[in-house]
């Protein structure tokens, strides 16, 4: 009867430390972490040596696994620390970088980005776990970010924006490898690095190169065609005829433009290239200014313009080049009296800004200045009306001078202007003092 007891006692103690040991392998085989693996270890063994072993015994061992799992769990603290100290200084570089950079996961969901790249793209705060067309919609940009992360190769493209501000990158995209080997020994690909280099500037550049071939191709095919046809008129019997010397006029006429064009480009070109030297010193501006008159007091005769100069002391001095300055204020003057009706006015006035600047401002009572063309008339070979800038004998680069000259001295200029009111430009130039 007793031996019957103990066999069964026997057997239900067997038959729960089976148990345990089989609850133990699945929860174990569940549970991935190392850390959590050894911690729900030590619950299973304890739990089943608590039916065998006595109490002290067992609470030695507790306060002793306890010791451990401190250790472990302090060493775990300085890791996560370690790691997130790390992933801040990964930041802190990023966001020093001018070039915008973006990480995704295998899942192509943004997992880090840096501030350039969210100025550049006006992106919002809370993108982190997002995925990346939903943040950047640009499919191309995700099929590059998709084919790196499954291939494992770089891919570079350009990526223009559709939004008004039409900026231009070359993207990088490169895959990011985890530090992780799996069982094979291979490196567990982890996501992609893109990184934008911000191209809209060259682009831009790209497209005024472009835009002054082409114009100057223009400019010049005009009067070119116009002495052509009338050179081959004259040779074919033309020569003899009364109306000869009114063809040869014309020739002239547009030898001369295509001379002014030609001057008007070497002279931007010199300055781009700032291959003239400067020669700063002060000037007296109502010395200059009187030079200046000269030249084109006839234009302004003709159409009955007086060029009125108010509050130009002789003691006003610029820091100016001598030649420069004669040109900037030829080209506005001469477009004052151009734009001009007849018997219309001029007035010229200067003042000391705070900044110890000379500004200076020319107005007139002229055909004035559509508002959206204000920004345009300093491009080069920008006309509002083609037709009368021709006629008048503009080549359109005359404010383009103007503009190098000034800025290449230190300056600023811009315009005001009131359509069939008049305009009024306004130059400043340092003051000696
Ligand atoms: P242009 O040789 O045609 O005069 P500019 O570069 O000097 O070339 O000027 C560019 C354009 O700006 C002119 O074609 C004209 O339409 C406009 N403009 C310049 N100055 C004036 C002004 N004072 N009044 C009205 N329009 C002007």
């Amino acid at each position: 009867m007793n031996r019957t007891i103990s066999w069964k006692i026997f057997a239900l103690v067997l038959s729960l430390l089976l148990c345990f040991l089989l609850l133990q392998s699945v929860l174990i085989l569940l549970v991935e972490k190392p850390f959590l693996q050894a911690t729900l270890l030590s619950f299973i063994i304890i739990a089943s040596l608590a039916f065998l072993i006595p109490k002290r015994f067992l609470q030695w061992i507790q306060s002793e696994y306890t010791k451990r799992l401190e250790t472990v769990n302090s060493a775990w603290e300085k890791t996560v620390q370690q790691i997130s100290r790390e992933r801040d200084n990964l930041q802190k570089v990023l966001n020093e970088m001018t070039e915008g950079v973006l990480v995704v996961d295998e899942r192509n969901r943004i997992r880090m980005v840096n501030d350039a790249l969210k100025t550049l793209f006006s992106l919002p705060q809370e993108i982190l776990g997002k995925s990346l067309l939903e943040i950047i919609r640009h499919s191309e940009l995700e099929e590059a970010a998709r084919q790196t992360i499954e291939t494992g190769k770089s891919k570079t493209f350009e990526l223009t924006l559709p939004s008004s501000s039409q900026k231009s990158f070359e993207v990088n995209v490169v895959p990011m490898i985890s530090a992780w080997r799996d069982h094979s020994g291979d490196t567990k690909g982890y996501g992609a690095m893109v990184v934008f280099h911000d191209i809209s500037r060259l682009k831009e550049l790209e497209r005024i190169r472009q835009d002054f071939v082409a114009n100057v191709s223009h400019e010049l095919r005009t009067p070119l065609t116009t002495i052509k046809g009338y050179a081959e008129t004259l040779l074919e019997g033309a020569l003899k005829e009364e109306s000869a010397p009114s063809f040869v006029q014309v020739i002239l006429k547009h030898t001369d433009r295509l001379t002014k064009i030609v001057e008007d480009l070497l002279m931007i070109s010199k300055i781009e290239s700032q291959e003239s030297q400067l020669s700063l010193e002060p000037l007296s501006l109502s010395e200059i200014l009187e030079e200046t008159l000269e030249v084109v007091a006839e234009n302004a005769k003709k159409k009955k313009i007086p060029i009125i100069t108010s509050g130009l002391p002789d003691s006003l001095l610029v820091k100016a080049d001598r030649k420069y300055l004669e040109q900037i204020l030829i080209n506005l003057l001469d477009n004052a009296i151009k734009y001009n009706r007849e018997g219309g006015k001029i007035v010229i006035s200067a003042t000391l800004t705070p900044q110890n600047d000379v500004e200076v401002a020319i107005q007139d009572n002229g055909i004035g200045i559509p508002k959206e063309d204000i920004p345009r008339i300093f491009e080069r070979f920008y006309r509002v009306d083609k037709g009368r800038s021709k006629e008048l004998g503009g080549t359109g680069l005359g404010l383009s001078i103007v503009k190098h000259l000034v800025q290449a001295q230190g300056g600023k200029v811009w315009a005001e202007s009131q359509p069939g009111e008049g305009s009024t430009f306004y130059f400043t130039l340092p003051s000696p003092r």
